[in-house]
């Protein structure tokens, strides 16, 4: 998907060519692939993908392709975050939200090209260290926007439970009438409960997603007064002309519309 083809981008530099099964503003939880995409997994030296459930239909679709091409597990290494839904334990695959993962997934990616591709193991390692310094100096703004924003402030609603990782990581809690994917639509018991929620908890926005339906959190916030906050990139980039079109500047987007949202 788009998010992780920008981190192999980064590394991979014009050593390589990158396809995004899942283009931008798509939805990887439930994408379904055609025939061209078995042909372009087909046609992979390497496929690198998150992990922690995301692509479930990932499997099903490498077997039709016949590859035996290596696969790189862009999380491997990081530890999981579970999620309580409808009585069962979740694993929430959404760990690129957190620019410390994002740096996991780098070293993974450089490792993964490395050995698939070893006379260019030098340029992966250079790529790799020079787009970590660029991660590191994107964790420190964010880390300082959050900060920025009263505490009382960092409670947003957002369509589906994309920044669980991101609000662990810099102190912001995100509440979602849908779970960690985006598969099922939320029951009517369950908006009536975040609508409730917010009143309650006075919570000032919501905010829409790119790869969601915007229509729900129109409803809740005519329905609570909670202003709407905008959009922020969860599961994809924007195409080229859009305000996220890379990962660092999905992350830019995102801090620019909470600081926008909620230091008013
Ligand atoms: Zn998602």
């Amino acid at each position: 998907f788009s998010i992780l083809a920008d981190l192999v981008k980064n590394v991979g530099g014009d050593k390589i060519e990158v396809s995004a099964l899942v283009g931008p503003n798509g939805d990887a939880h439930v994408f379904s692939p055609s025939p061209a995409d078995a042909k372009t997994v087909a046609a992979a030296k390497v496929m690198v993908v998150n992990g922690l459930g995301l692509e479930g239909w990932m499997t099903r679709l490498v077997q039709a392709s016949g590859s035996k091409a290596p696969m790189v597990v862009a999380t491997t290494g990081i530890k999981p975050r579970n999620m309580e839904e409808d009585g069962k334990q979740q694993i929430d695959p959404h760990a690129w939200q957190s620019i410390a993962n994002a740096k996991v997934y780098v070293a993974n990616i450089r490792d993964g090209l490395s050995k698939a591709d070893p006379p260019n193991a030098d340029a992966y390692a250079a790529n790799a260290a020079a787009y970590l310094v660029r991660l590191d100096a994107l964790e420190g703004e964010v880390k300082a926007a959050i900060a920025r924003i009263p505490a009382d402030h960092r409670k947003i609603i957002t369509t589906h439970d994309a920044f669980g990782y991101f609000g662990a990581a810099y102190g912001m809690a995100f509440i979602s009438p849908e779970g960690v994917s985006t598969d099922s639509e939320p029951s009517a018991k369950e908006v009536a409960r975040i609508i409730t929620q917010i009143k309650v908890q006075k919570i000032p926005a919501v905010f829409m997603e790119n790869i969601s339906d915007p229509r729900l959190m129109q409803q809740i916030s005519r329905e609570t007064g909670a202003k709407i906050g905008g959009t922020l990139y969860s599961d994809a980039l924007s195409d080229q002309k859009g305000p996220a079109a890379s990962y660092i500047e999905m992350m830019h987007n995102n801090i620019r519309q909470l600081s926008i949202a909620l230091m008013s």
